[in-house]
């Protein structure tokens, strides 16, 4: 498999499959009534308020939303016209349609390894999150992140219909989204964002709906990478909603945490700010949609912990600063660069990992530590000259810092060899961050000038530590233990990362 294929998937196999399933989810009338409405360039409000009117439970539940603390008014909204004006034509549309699609989600199909019951909360989870989240990050239209939120992982039911067989035995596996999705691509070649996609535009839905949709089921960095915020946003509140019903609660809110951060810039304030908003969205939306969502003293309990959480990460990042800050005025610290690629230099690096090993033994903070070397570089120079390789590393250089926080400190280690000191974070965090600096050196060649085109890869170690773990007792150690994963990693046939101990070679 070539590199770039790893991402790609079968999403033709996937079309035939579906395309073969007989009993698919179909849209409920009125939702089909009201997509044509929305293909209409002459619709108006009193056509959509026409459609709702001749079903009661979707104008009850239209009613309820005008009048929940979403849309906070200071009088009541007693019928369904007022609600469509206080939503704008294209809210109400979005509405109505949000609320017949749910239908399809209340009814549970046949005998599945599925759990439906958490399958619908995560939904309504999501669909409650993300206008929040959106509102967070100036962005508006609460209707179109409501309707996306809900519908986003419909594809699920599809392709429990189509492969009996692919949720039997999934197991606990269901309730963690990223597991869920591997597993799908494992099995089908493709994941249920894909079947999402066919499923939707299927059924006519709008454009802007489907490619927010289908984009918030990529990989991180291509979500990084895309100009609008919007499969961002629906990302993260999937992630908020996931922490609510994780079996490690405190990994998954810190997960979550760490995406609204890198993928959105969300400050600390506001990600704390989104939790406390949470927890009665999502209380006032389950009881529109009429779903138990179990006690609500332990939904509240949850938002609680939740809170703490990131209180205490707040105050690590706030310590951390400050800490750093006085060092490096004690130190006389002075950001000391490579001129060549504007990378830290050695002894930067050397002061930085010192500062930040010593501060996460004192206080019990992670911190992972990678080493990286390009592959098979002596040949880039032998080939075309020692400015073509400086080139290389240049370019190398601002593809890795792509890849990281503000927080982390890149240096120049030796001639093609980086470090990179990533404070605060643990192995699995640090081991995302690996992949995704293969990936981003993989993803293309770099430009040599003249019209070449030179493949570049490297290799990286990794190692981390929590507090005062037993063998690390200076930082030299971890640097040791990271150069010999490096070392490992390159035994193993280069472009990977090794995680000390594990020994683990990952692409
Ligand atoms: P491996 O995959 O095992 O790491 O192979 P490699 O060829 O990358 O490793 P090796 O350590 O044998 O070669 C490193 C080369 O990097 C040799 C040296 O000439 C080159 N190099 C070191 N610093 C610079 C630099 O600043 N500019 C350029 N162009 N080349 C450099
Ligand atoms: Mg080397
Ligand atoms: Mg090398």
């Amino acid at each position: 498999m070539s590199p770039n294929m790893q991402d790609a998937r079968d999403l033709e196999g996937l079309k035939r499959r579906l395309a073969h399933v007989t009993n698919l989810p179909t849209l409920p009338s009125v939702a089909l009534q009201i997509v044509e409405l929305a293909r209409d360039p002459d619709v108006g409000l009193a056509d959509v308020a026409e459609v709702i009117a001749l079903d009661p439970a979707l104008s009850g539940k239209v009613l309820r939303l005008a009048n929940s603390p979403l849309y906070s008014r200071q009088r009541r909204i007693d019928n369904v016209r007022q609600a469509l004006v206080l939503f704008g034509l294209d809210g109400a549309l979005t509405v109505a349609l949000s609320f017949s699609v749910a239908r399809l989600v209340e009814d549970e199909p046949q005998e599945s390894g599925l759990d439906y019951a958490h399958f619908w909360r995560r939904s309504l989870a999501t669909a409650a999150a993300a206008p929040l989240v959106a509102a967070r990050v100036g962005y508006r239209r609460k209707e179109d992140f409501f309707l996306a939120g809900l519908i986003q992982d419909l594809g699920m039911l599809a392709l429990d219909l189509a492969e009996p067989g692919l949720y039997a035995e999934i197991g606990a596996d269901q309730y963690d989204h990223a597991r869920l999705q591997a597993r799908e691509v494992e099995c089908l070649g493709a994941h249920h964002g894909d079947a999402t996609v066919w499923l939707l535009e299927r059924w006519n839905f709008p454009e802007a709906i489907v490619a927010m949709v289908g984009a918030s089921h990529a990989p991180t960095e291509s979500l990084r990478a895309q100009e609008s915020p919007a499969a961002r946003i629906l990302h993260v509140a999937a992630s908020l909603a996931d922490a609510w019903w994780h079996p490690d609660r405190e990994r998954a809110i810190d997960a979550f945490a760490g995406q609204a951060e890198d993928l959105l810039e969300m400050p600390h304030e506001e990600i704390l700010g989104l939790v406390t908003d949470f927890s009665p969205e999502i209380l006032n939306l389950s009881e529109i949609m009429e779903v138990d969502l179990g006690d609500p003293r332990l939904l509240a309990s949850v938002a609680d912990e939740a809170r703490e959480l990131l209180m205490l990460r707040n105050l690590y990042s706030l310590q951390h600063t400050q800490e750093m800050e006085e060092r490096a005025q004690r130190l006389e610290i002075q950001a000391s660069t490579d001129p060549l690629t504007g990378a830290g230099n050695r002894g930067y690096f050397d002061e930085i990992l010192e500062a930040e090993f010593e501060s996460a033994r004192k206080h019990g903070w992670p911190l992972a530590l990678l080493l990286l070397d390009l592959d098979h570089f002596k040949r880039i120079n032998d080939t075309y000259g020692h400015q073509a390789g400086d080139r290389v590393l240049k370019e190398a250089v601002r593809r890795i810092r792509g890849c990281l926080r503000r927080s982390d400190t890149l240096a120049r280690y030796g001639g093609e060899e980086f470090a990179i000191v990533l404070p605060g974070t643990r192995a699995e965090g640090a081991l995302t961050v690996a992949r995704r600096i293969l990936r981003a050196l993989r993803s293309r060649p770099i430009d040599l000038g003249q019209g070449r085109q030179q493949p570049v890869t490297l290799s990286i170690g990794l190692v981390s530590m929590e507090g005062a773990e037993a063998g690390f007792e200076h930082p030299g150690d971890l640097l040791r233990a990271a150069d010999r994963a490096l070392y490992e990693a390159k035994g193993q046939g280069r472009d990977r990362v090794v995680v000390f101990a594990d020994w683990e070679s990952v692409p």
